[in-house]
């Protein structure tokens, strides 16, 4: 079977390429799945949250979407992490500064499973297939206190 085109579209504003890139060369091989799961899960994840997210808070840049074992494991993410099925992207604001978008997005109807502002960047997921989204909004505080329900009255909120 072919492997997916780099250039082809996964959703409006992104690439396939873009969805699976990484600047770990040595991943970039296996990270051109043709696995028919993580297509379905990675238009999902394009079309109802990542696309959201732009007409929301504007251009971001995509960090991170789809990854495979080997680049996950690299990045000393867990064999869980939702990225692992392409159901997760991490997204730096081009056009809003990381708190002020967050906030738009915890405060959205959006059918986010998770979003979790990291200090840098913002994850959103989308939930398994047949599941119902959790909508859990999270705060990475620090190596301590670990990952945390986002309150915004919260006296350290936002960390930069
Ligand atoms: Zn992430």
């Amino acid at each position: 079977m072919a492997m997916p085109d780099l250039t082809a579209p996964l959703s409006p504003h992104l690439t396939w390429g873009q969805w699976i890139a990484t600047r770990h060369v040595e991943f970039v091989k296996e990270q051109n799945t043709d696995d028919p799961e993580i297509l379905w899960n990675s238009r999902r994840t394009a079309l109802d949250l990542v696309e959201p997210v732009f007409a929301l808070v504007g251009r971001c840049h995509l960090t991170s979407g789809y990854r495979s074992l080997g680049l996950n494991r690299a990045l000393k993410s867990p064999d869980s992490s939702a990225h692992r099925q392409g159901r997760a992207a991490d997204l730096v604001p081009c056009e809003m500064d990381l708190p002020a978008a967050f906030q738009l997005l915890a405060l959205s109807a959006l059918p986010f499973d998770q979003l979790i502002y990291e200090v840098g960047w913002i994850h959103v997921s989308g939930a398994r297939t047949q599941m119902p989204p959790r909508h859990q909004i999270l705060t990475y505080f620090s190596r301590a206190d670990g990952y945390q329900p986002w309150d915004p009255t919260d006296p350290r909120w936002p960390l930069t």
